[in-house]
């Protein structure tokens, strides 16, 4: 157990009063930011879209053809029959590895909101239909979120019901925003994050540590901004380059790098410092499968990186929000 950070499972366990368990789905979206053909988008996106480990053999089931116009409800089916299959493949998994009995639903692969009103009505309402689910996830862009679009999702909340959307934000700093071609700024993140919490829906931001000429004035930065937005959570990656990405082909020419394992647990210990004590940590590490992952190669598993940060914390004293005040009057 760590006790540096706030931890996502203390927070569902405060909240639940058990542990709950979340079901990753692939709702055939694809992403606002990649053209037709799925080429361009984000510098490290290798276009497999953050599939959950049990459903990578549905990584191309069926064709992506969401959008804002063209789906019709024929077209739309093979995914809500997919989506079915997926959380009773994930339910499967989960209840085999960990005894788990409670759920979550999230819709984590590519851009979640991108598509109609009615195709997200329909894919949502057949998730939320499969169980009595403890939360709906919807992972998404901070520019593909109209307000009609988060009063939908937040439709769902009930009084045992949660409704959050997850927003890449990945660093506050508009110039490295531009440089991995986002397609955003980080104005759009506040401004959904705000929109977000007016339909009373909660947010957690995704960021990366150890992008391209990024140090600890922009990690630092970044999470000054992250407490500022009042998201409710966070995850925190370090810089994965993934083969078939604009990055790898950098990483390739000696262009970019990514992090040791030295330099990611002073990032993350730094990042970690600078976040208010109450904003959860839902994450602190990649999980880039290793056969898709290029660099960083020598680095330790999950569990063995947070044992070590948690020890690094512990022999500086250091813990989660105790640099708040100067990160935010810096
Ligand atoms: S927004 Fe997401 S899915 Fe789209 S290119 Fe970027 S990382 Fe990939």
């Amino acid at each position: 157990m760590y006790t540096r950070w706030r931890t996502y499972s203390s927070y569902l366990r405060e909240r639940y009063g058990r542990n709950v368990y979340r079901i990753g789905v692939d709702g055939g979206f694809s992403c606002p930011n990649r053209r037709p053909d799925r080429s361009g988008g984000c510098a490290f996106c290798d276009g497999t879209g953050s599939v959950a480990v049990y459903q990578r053999s549905s990584e191309s089931g069926y064709s992506r053809n969401s959008g804002y116009d063209g789906s019709t409800a024929e077209r739309i089916l093979p995914r809500l029959l997919s989506i079915r299959e997926q959380i009773e493949r994930g339910r499967a998994f989960l209840a085999r590895r960990y005894g788990a009995e409670e759920f979550m639903l999230c819709f984590q692969s590519w851009t979640n909101t991108y598509d109609s009103i009615g195709n997200l009505r329909r894919i949502y309402d057949e998730g939320l239909s499969a169980m009595d689910f403890r939360s709906l996830i919807v992972s998404t862009r901070p520019d593909c979120v109209p307000d009609p679009v988060l009063g939908l999702i937040a439709s769902y909340i009930t009084p045992s019901r949660d409704a959050w959307v997850e927003f890449g934000l990945e660093s506050a700093c508009d110039g490295t925003l531009r440089y991995i071609g986002r397609g955003h700024g980080s104005a759009e993140y506040f401004d959904a994050v705000e929109r977000a919490h007016a339909h009373g829906l909660k947010v957690c931001a995704h960021v990366i540590l150890g992008l391209p000429g990024e140090g600890r004035d922009d990690f630092v930065r970044t999470a000054s901004a992250v407490a500022a937005s009042g998201c409710e959570a966070v995850k925190i990656h370090n810089l994965h380059i993934p083969g078939g990405t604009r990055f790898a082909r950098e990483y390739l020419e000696g262009i970019i790098t990514a992090m040791s394992e030295e330099r990611t647990l002073e990032a993350a210990e730094l990042f970690l410092r600078c976040i208010p004590g109450d904003i959860i940590i839902e994450r602190l590490v990649s999980e880039t499968p290793y056969h898709r992952l290029m660099a960083p190669r020598a680095f330790p598993d999950k569990s063995q990186f947070l044992a070590r940060l948690e020890r690094r914390m512990e022999e500086n004293g250091t813990r989660q929000g105790d640099l708040c005040s100067k990160a935010h009057s810096g």
